[in-house]
C-alpha cells in the first residue's frame, strides 16, 4: 500500500472512533471501536490497514486477546492464511492451559491460552483493540513466549501514547498500532 494513500486511510479511520467520555468510570474517555466494525467501507478500509504490515511475514497463527481482539483478530488471520488462536479470562476454555497473573490498577487479573495452540515452529501475531498501561498485551506476550514461539509481532488497533504501555516491552518486539491519541 503507497505511504499517501495509508496515511489518507488512517486519517478517515481516526474519525470514526467514537471517544465516549467518562465510560466505564469518570475521567475514562474511551476509545470505542465498534464503529470502525460498523459499515463495510470502515470494516475493509481497517482490515486492509491492519494486514498491510503483515502479510510478507509469514504469520501462522494469530492470537487475539479476549474480547476486543476477537474480532479484527480472525480476520486477520482468514486474510493471512493463518490459524487463530483465543487467549481468555480463568475459566472459558475448556482443555488444559498456561495463564499468566498481571496487575491491574486494582488488583490482579490472569489470562489463560489452551496449551496445545502453538507450536515451536509459529511465527504469531498478537493483536487487541487498544494499547493503554500495556498490562494485558505484556501478559499475553509472556504467555506467547513460555510457550517457545519462533517469532511474536504485536498489534493494536488504537494506542494511548500519554500511558506508556510499549515501555514494558523488550526493545526488540515489533510493537505496531495504527491509530494514535496522546490519551
Ligand atoms: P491495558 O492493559 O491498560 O493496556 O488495557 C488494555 C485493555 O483495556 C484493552 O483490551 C482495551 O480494550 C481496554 N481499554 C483500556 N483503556 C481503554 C480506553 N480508554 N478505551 C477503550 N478501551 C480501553
Amino acid at each position: 500500500m503507497e505511504e499517501l494513500e495509508k496515511e489518507q486511510i488512517l486519517e478517515s479511520l481516526r474519525k470514526i472512533v467514537r471517544n465516549v467520555p467518562d465510560f466505564p468510570i469518570p475521567g475514562i474517555q474511551f476509545k470505542d471501536v465498534t464503529t470502525l466494525f460498523n459499515t463495510k467501507e470502515s470494516l475493509s478500509m481497517l482490515t486492509n490497514v491492519l494486514l498491510d504490515e503483515y502479510r510478507n511475514k509469514g504469520i501462522t497463527k494469530v492470537v487475539g486477546i479476549e474480547s476486543r481482539g476477537f474480532i479484527m483478530g480472525p480476520i486477520m488471520a482468514l486474510e493471512l492464511g493463518a490459524g487463530f488462536v483465543p487467549i481468555r479470562k480463568p475459566g472459558k476454555l475448556p482443555a488444559a492451559v498456561f495463564e499468566e497473573e498481571y496487575k491491574k490498577e486494582y488488583g490482579v487479573d490472569k489470562i489463560q491460552i489452551h496449551k496445545d495452540s502453538l507450536a515451536p515452529d509459529d511465527v504469531v501475531l498478537i493483536h487487541d483493540d487498544l494499547l493503554a498501561t500495556g498490562g494485558t498485551m505484556f501478559a499475553a506476550y509472556n504467555l506467547v513466549k513460555r510457550m517457545g514461539v519462533k517469532k511474536v509481532y504485536v498489534n493494536f488497533i488504537i494506542e494511548l501514547e500519554q500511558l506508556e504501555g510499549r515501555k514494558l516491552f523488550p526493545k526488540d518486539v515489533d510493537v505496531k498500532a495504527l491509530i494514535k491519541y496522546p490519551i
